[in-house]
């Protein structure tokens, strides 16, 4: 398969290992852009493979990540984190010198502590994450508006050396032809942005559906009958991966913890305002959290306007 005519390629051959629901969309996002050539793709299950092949985006579907990253010019590593490792231990020596390794996990700095050791001394890393996602998975989960106006934030390694600074020149741009808007973190930072953003939101809901379902007083048909919008929103948020959402807590266990502990005092001094009768206090908190609300929407990063009628959530 060959680019979009009039479109300039920015890596001409793009292999990406784990290919569900994030590896599949830069697949076809980067096709629909035209900045690759040619496409291969490794992932360990027999099934995803052969809906790939039958899908028709890659020139090559193997289970060997060590033959699809052969003569790559970017390597994505868009697997459950805790396998991102294990998965570019088996690719490493394989890669093409001076190609670009990536991946998108939702954690960063254990990833970036797992791969550094296993990254050949002539390819660059440049850890990444796209805040863009929705509560499904797999191969024919993916679509190639998904980052269209999100956010991809990268994590560069501290390096400042000329070929490094170009590698990740070249990655924004990737990102960039994809539709996504680009920003620069530091890996402990983004553990904790992500710790408030994403990863307790899918604790809590987690949480609340769990709890639930384990009410004695309240049938769990009285749960679905009765399922009103917020709980509503909680059980899709709750029905995301669960090997995906228990690598990210296992992986960002410190962000999580100390995220956590604030969280649980703001909740008891809000029970305690229940429990006084402060209205007050409710009023002014509830009045700030919509303003918040606000300022999503007018940050256009509210799901209406940017997902292209599918059922988008803030990823992971
Ligand atoms: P997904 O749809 O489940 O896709 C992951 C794919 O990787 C699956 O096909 C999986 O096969 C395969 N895989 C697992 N272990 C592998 C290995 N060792 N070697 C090769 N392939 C392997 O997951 P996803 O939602 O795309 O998430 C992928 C990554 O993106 C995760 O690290 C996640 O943190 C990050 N992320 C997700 C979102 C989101 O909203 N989903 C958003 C931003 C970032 P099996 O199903 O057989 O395991």
């Amino acid at each position: 398969m060959s680019s979009k005519a009039g479109t300039s390629v920015i890596y001409p051959k793009l292999a990406v290992i784990g290919c569900g629901l994030i590896g599949s969309s830069i697949v076809r996002a980067a096709r629909a852009a035209g900045v690759v050539d040619e496409v291969t793709v490794a992932d360990a299950s027999p099934e995803h493979r052969q809906r790939i092949a039958e899908l028709g985006y890659a020139d090559l579907v193997t289970a060997d990540p060590a033959e699809a990253v052969q003569g790559a010019d970017l390597v994505v590593l868009a697997t459950p984190v805790l396998a991102m490792s294990g998965a570019f231990a088996q690719a490493a020596a394989a890669m093409k010198p001076g190609a670009t390794v990536t991946d998108v996990g939702s954690v960063k700095a254990a990833i970036a502590e797992a791969l550094k050791p296993l990254i050949p001394e002539n390819i660059f890393l440049v850890p990444g994450h796209p805040i863009a996602g929705t509560e499904y998975s797999g191969p024919e989960a993916g679509f190639a508006e998904l980052f269209q106006n999100r956010w991809t934030i990268l994590t560069p390694l501290a390096r400042d050396d000329d070929p490094y600074l170009e590698a990740v020149q070249r990655l924004v741009d990737f990102w960039r032809a994809l539709g996504a808007n680009v920003d620069r973190m530091d890996v402990t930072h983004h553990d904790l942005v992500l710790a408030v953003t994403s990863h307790l939101p899918h604790l809590i809901a987690y949480n609340i559906v769990g709890t639930a379902a384990d009410l004695e007083a309240v049938t769990q048909a009285e749960v679905m009958k009765y399922s009103a919008g917020g709980f509503r929103d909680f059980t899709r948020i709750a029905s995301s991966d669960p090997t995906m959402w228990r690598d990210i807590f296992l992986a960002n266990k410190d962000a999580v913890l100390e995220i956590l502990g604030r969280f649980t005092e703001d909740l008891q001094a809000l029970s305690r305002a229940i429990r006084w009768g402060e209205g007050d206090k409710l009023f002014d908190l509830f009045t700030r959290t919509r303003a918040i609300r606000r300022g999503i929407i007018a940050a256009g990063q509210e799901s209406p306007e940017a997902n292209f009628g599918r059922d988008h959530r803030a990823a992971p």
